[in-house]
């Protein structure tokens, strides 16, 4: 079956990337089909951020045995619980496979709006000394563009979107255009100030910058801090493709949104050297349809958008589609984690922490920034956060009686915790191609991801543990807990790098503006753009690299060049 409406411009995917292609095409009069492979969402009956525990069936723990057989990988995420579960992907449904003793944890969600209902919604700019990190090591290749070629779309989407945090004016995090920034507990500010004391400015701590509206903003409403934004926010205080972009596209009167389209492969004119649509499975009727566009924006996330150009290869095209470089599917990053320490801090044992602010602190790099430092390359953050022990104790301290039960009423005693997020350097040996053995509940062939860490990751995850350890210990910390715990790549959900950009049609995929070198009105915008990893949240970048590529896209329409 073939629609035979020829759109402007066709998305695909309406996560966080796919969000903002609808919002800017749609805005630029574009006529635009957002193609999206899950089922539409309803704020006012699927978000559950205000349902508390003692309404759901199984108090708040879930059924586990339901979720060790239909997501045995999504429910290792610690935002897939009862509630929000329902947003992550069956794993039966959705299954993929990894090289022998190479575990790789892909986390996603298939509904409008995809992943930005879940995301954690930390949101920092990068800098120049990420973008011109693979040529000052000789890694990798180059990123065709710097920080003044995106700075000014930061300003953009952020203006849209509302960031709150902190201006700090470092260089290795520029500063974003900021709403107020949330309050840190005063145990926070202790260890913010003993530090910045102590390392003499070098180990700065700022609250989270978030994308969570500490103001009302562009008719959305101030957060009220209920706590779990992973299960949506019927206040639309945070950010997210169904909370902000989906409905400023729907506006426009020019999109077209089909849920349950799951895109199975990009179709090629090889005279006109254009992509001409797309083929879709409807996985409600299970047919074929077809789509055409005069552009399309792949958004489906830095994986499944590589793994619908694998399954759409050509005679040209043998290993999938826009590969003439060979390097689709390959250079796959994720951030390392699971590096840091915990300790009992010495503060304000008369202060109580009251609040569930959906925020932590943060620390940004400080390693490799002026000088060389450890025995590895980049470096990494620390998200963070101050708190008192309270009922949890119980778990750990045992007893009885009156006395017992008073002791579990009272506060508990300060701790803090410093979590690394470190940089993955890209490298062509991890990659994906597909599994033609293994398909997807609709026949789509899936993917085999090949991705391990190397002994620069390791280093930084070791060296996150020892310099959390120190800080600590330099604040009067006692019980101090540090951990490197060995966690396979694909937990952080950062993955990106498979489709990346690129001076040379011979090394990368896209230009710098995210078109295909090899095929002019095809775009990729989602993560699988990144050349290199940055230690910070990536979805920010890959907002502003969107709009900045529809733009790009939509002026070249009008000249006639596409
Ligand atoms: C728990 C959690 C916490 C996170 N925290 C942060 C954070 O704090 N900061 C940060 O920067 N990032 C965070 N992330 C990562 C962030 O969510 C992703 O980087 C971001 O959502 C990627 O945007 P995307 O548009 O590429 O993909 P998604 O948001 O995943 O959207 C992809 C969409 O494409 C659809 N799709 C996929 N395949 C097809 C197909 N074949 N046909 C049609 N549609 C398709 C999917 O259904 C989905 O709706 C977090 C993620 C999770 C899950
Ligand atoms: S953003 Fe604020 S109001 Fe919305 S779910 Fe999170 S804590 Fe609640």
């Amino acid at each position: 079956m073939s629609d035979q409406t020829t759109y402007d411009a066709i998305v695909v995917g309406s996560g966080i990337t796919g969000g903002w292609a609808a919002k800017e095409l749609t805005e630029k009069g574009l006529k635009t089909l957002v193609l999206e492979a899950g089922r539409p969402i309803v704020p006012e009956r699927d978000y559950v951020e205000h349902v508390p525990a003692w309404e759901m069936k199984f108090r708040g723990l879930g059924d586990r045995r339901r979720l060790k057989q239909d997501q045995p990988i999504q429910s290792t995420c610690y935002a897939c619980d009862e509630w929000s579960s329902k947003f992550f992907v069956s794993d039966k449904e959705h299954p993929y496979t990894t090289e022998a003793g190479k575990p790789f944890r892909w986390i996603r969600g298939r509904q409008v709006g995809g992943r930005s209902i879940m995301w954690g919604r930390q949101s920092y700019r990068w800098s120049d000394l990420d973008f011109e990190a693979n040529l000052r090591d000789g890694i990798a290749i180059d990123w065709p563009i710097r920080y003044a070629d995106i700075a000014p779309w930061y300003d953009y989407v952020e203006d849209f979107a509302g960031i709150s945090g902190e201006a700090l004016g470092l260089p290795q995090l520029p500063d974003s255009k900021f709403l107020p920034p949330m309050t840190m507990n005063c145990g926070e500010r202790f260890v913010r100030n003993t530090l910045a004391k102590h390392f003499s400015g070098e180990r700065v701590l700022t609250i989270g910058r978030a994308a969570i509206l500490t103001q009302d903003h562009r008719g959305r409403a101030a957060c009220h801090y209920c706590g779990p934004c992973e299960r949506g926010c019927i206040t639309r205080s945070y950010f997210s493709s169904l909370n902000a972009t989906l409905p400023a596209a729907e506006k426009t009167g020019h999109m077209t949104l089909r849920p349950f389209s799951v895109v199975h492969s990009v179709s090629f004119d090889a005279k006109t050297r254009r992509a001409t649509g797309v083929r879709v499975i409807d996985s409600q009727t299970r047919k074929a349809v077809e789509f055409r566009a005069r552009v399309i924006f792949l958004c489906a996330s830095a994986l499944e958008s590589v793994r619908i150009l694998l399954n759409s290869s050509t005679e040209e095209f043998s290993n999938g589609l826009a590969n003439s470089s060979g390097e689709l599917g390959h250079n796959l990053m994720d951030h390392v984690k699971a590096g840091g320490a915990d300790a009992l801090i010495p503060c304000y044992e008369d202060h109580i922490e009251a609040g569930r602010r959906p925020n932590g602190v943060y620390m940004p790099r400080f390693r490799n920034v002026k000088n060389k430092s450890g025995d590895f390359l980049r470096g990494y953050g620390f998200q963070g956060s101050g708190y008192r022990r309270g009922w949890d104790r119980g778990i750990s301290e045992t007893g009885f009686g009156a006395d017992f039960k008073k002791s579990l009423r009272t506060p508990g005693p300060w701790r803090f915790r410093f979590y690394g997020f470190g940089e993955c350097l890209p490298r062509h040996s991890n990659f994906v191609e597909l599994d033609r053995e293994t398909v997807d509940a609709w026949g789509i062939p899936t993917l085999k991801i090949h991705c391990s860490w190397s002994e620069n990751e390791l280093a930084l995850r070791n060296d996150m543990a020892v310099s959390a350890a120190e800080m600590l210990a330099a604040l009067g910390g006692r019980d101090i807990q540090p951990f490197a715990e060995e966690e396979p790549p694909g937990f952080a959900i950062h993955e990106m790098g498979t489709a990346r950009m690129g001076r040379d049609p011979k090394t990368s995929v896209l230009n710098s503006f995210n078109q295909a070198h090899d095929v002019k009105n095809l775009f990729i915008t989602d993560g699988g753009a990144m050349v290199s990893s940055s230690c910070v949240n990536p979805s920010l970048t890959y907002m502003a690299l969107t709009a900045r590529a529809c733009d790009y896209a939509v002026q070249q329409m009008k000249r006639g060049e596409l």
